[in-house]
């Protein structure tokens, strides 16, 4: 039931599957138990399956009345034995200065052009889809991460050395509905797709430079300035209204490195973290800076390079330990202040230049935190040892937004053509569905935390209501603020329990099996259980 004359009602998300009569990837029909909640009896039917429960929860956050053509096909992507694309989607075409459209002269993609003028778009030759994706068919074969498989759970609970099918397509679906910008990731150069010059686009204009502090369609930016910020890590942020006022619900509060004395040198410092050991918090990572020393030996010249087993270890327990970037690698220096008996590791770059760097390295034998900080803060702490340093909670300051609140886009200095610019960073914790990287901890079915907000910010209509089933009203929120879609779950499962049941008695069944779950994880709460249920048992 419309509340209001003239608003748009949920999206519909229709599957172009590519696959059809293939027997691969989504016509696969290998059988397959099945996995995680998910009922599908064969490999395609259970990929069909986490399809169609990703494009229901999308179409029930969005509104719009003209159907959201999604092509899906599984394919070889790019592959090596430790790496993979996991994916791949965008906008299949793009339009500007159609009927309703909010800027002129910016370009939209297809989805959301469709869903602002209120009509199909499409032209008139050429492939219908809105959205194209593609999926990785060969993930974990020997030359493609191997050892690794898709999760076809539709629970969250992704078994280890698996990847979440169900976030990849969330997250593929999401650059399909516009979380993309058409700019050049290397030179910064707005496109020119119709000859009639240069123009940004509807994401494009919210994205930003905090240092020039100029926004990307700011004339007065040039592409050079562009292209440095898509390459300079912090500084490419996010300025549309609807992030920056969600961020403070999704994102944790910054830890800060900080030194409290002396007071000379006090203040908080730039650092990077490690991909080894515990992460650092305010109580694993604070007391006093002490500097690891080492003999000078075949390991490594430097007596403070940490390269052989530390020399100072009466010196240097249970405190936090400075040493050198160089000569070997950082798990080989964190083994060695661990052994010695440091609570921590500082390491000082050993070449100028901010931020820091992460400190790479795999070692599960290391469970102190490690940082690096810059030569320079190196230097200033060499010369003011002993230095009394840990870590803080911001009271105020976003984990991946920058000062001003505005949340980090991903600009790794190195671009990566398929990932700079048309993701999140990597540094906002709790990771984010569209960050480049899918993590384990995501959890599609029920949090897509600051996507909706952005798509919001691009000129998406949202749906602020409640999940409606057999034409009633769930009272289940669809979407929060904050991106929790428990009620686009509800709508999502009552698609699964329709679909694959046969008879309103197994359907009420799969229904009643999904209210228990649901409270018992806390996606429905108080009388919600019920009132689901009430809205099953109307189905004709
Ligand atoms: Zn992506």
């Amino acid at each position: 039931m419309e509340l209001t004359c003239g608003s748009a009602s949920a999206a519909q998300l229709i599957l172009l599957n590519g696959d059809t009569g293939t027997g691969i990837g989504l016509d696969d029909a290998t059988p397959k138990a099945p996995q995680g909640l998910n009922p599908g009896t064969t490999l395609g039917e259970q990929r069909r399956i986490v399809y169609q429960f990703a494009m229901d929860m999308w179409g029930a956050v969005l509104q719009s009345d003209v159907p959201i053509k999604v092509a899906a096909s599984f394919q070889p992507l790019t592959c090596t034995p430790t790496q993979a694309v996991l994916g791949s989607a965008g906008g299949n075409w793009i339009d500007r200065d159609f009927p309703n459209a909010p800027l002129a002269g910016l370009w939209y993609n297809s989805a959301l052009a469709d869903s602002l003028a209120g009509s199909d778009l499409d032209p008139v030759v050429g492939d219908p889809a809105d959205i194209v994706s593609r999926f990785n068919g060969d993930l974990g074969k020997p030359n493609c991460l191997a050892g690794f498989d898709w999760y076809y759970g539709l629970d969250g609970k992704t078994p280890a050395n698996s990847i979440n099918f169900l976030n990849v397509v969330t997250h593929e679906i999401g650059h399909g509905l516009g979380f993309q910008g058409t700019i050049s990731k290397t030179t910064g150069a707005f496109g020119d797709f119709d000859g009639t010059g240069p123009r940004s686009d509807a994401y494009t204009q919210n994205a930003f430079d905090n240092v020039v502090n100029l926004g990307f369609n700011d004339p007065a930016m040039t592409s050079a300035q562009r292209a440095l910020a898509m390459r300079t890590p912090g500084r490419l942020v996010w300025t549309g209204g609807h992030v920056t006022t969600e961020a403070a619900l999704v994102l944790d509060r910054r830890q800060m490195f900080t030194v409290s004395a002396p007071a000379a040198i006090a203040g908080n410092y730039l650092f990077g973290t490690a991909t080894f050991g515990a992460l650092p918090t305010p109580a694993n990572f604070n007391g006093t800076v002490v500097l690891g020393i080492d003999p000078s030996d075949t390991a490594g010249a430097s007596t403070t390079d940490a390269c052989s087993p530390l020399s100072n270890a009466s010196a240097v327990a249970g405190h936090i330990v400075l040493v050198d970037r160089g000569t070997c690698g950082f798990i080989v220096k964190a083994l060695n202040v661990q052994n010695a008996g440091g609570t921590a590791m500082v390491v000082a770059d050993n070449q100028p230049g901010s931020p820091p760097a992460d400190l790479g390295g795999v070692d599960p034998a290391i469970t102190i935190p490690a940082i690096r900080i810059t030569l320079d803060a190196g230097n200033t702490f060499k010369a003011n040892l002993p230095v009394t340093a840990g870590f803080v909670v911001s009271p105020t300051l976003l984990q991946g937004a920058d000062d001003s609140g505005h949340v980090r886009l991903y600009a790794p200095p190195v671009v990566a053509s398929g990932s700079t610019f048309s993701h999140y960073d990597t540094v906002l914790t709790p990771n984010a569905i569209m960050e480049p990287f899918d993590t384990p901890t995501e959890q599609a079915q029920v949090n897509i935390d600051l996507t909706p907000a952005l798509l919001r910010d691009t000129g998406w209509r949202i749906n602020t209501g409640n999940a409606i089933i057999n034409n009633c009203n769930t009272t289940v929120d669809v979407v929060a603020d904050g991106g929790l879609v428990f009620g686009a779950n509800v709508q999502s499962w009552n698609d699964i329990c329709s679909t694959t049941t046969s008879g309103k008695s197994a359907y009420t069944q799969c229904m009643d099996a999904y209210k228990t779950r649901a409270l018992a994880s806390g996606i429905l709460v108080g009388n919600q259980g019920g009132k689901v249920l009430a809205c099953a048992a109307k189905r004709k």
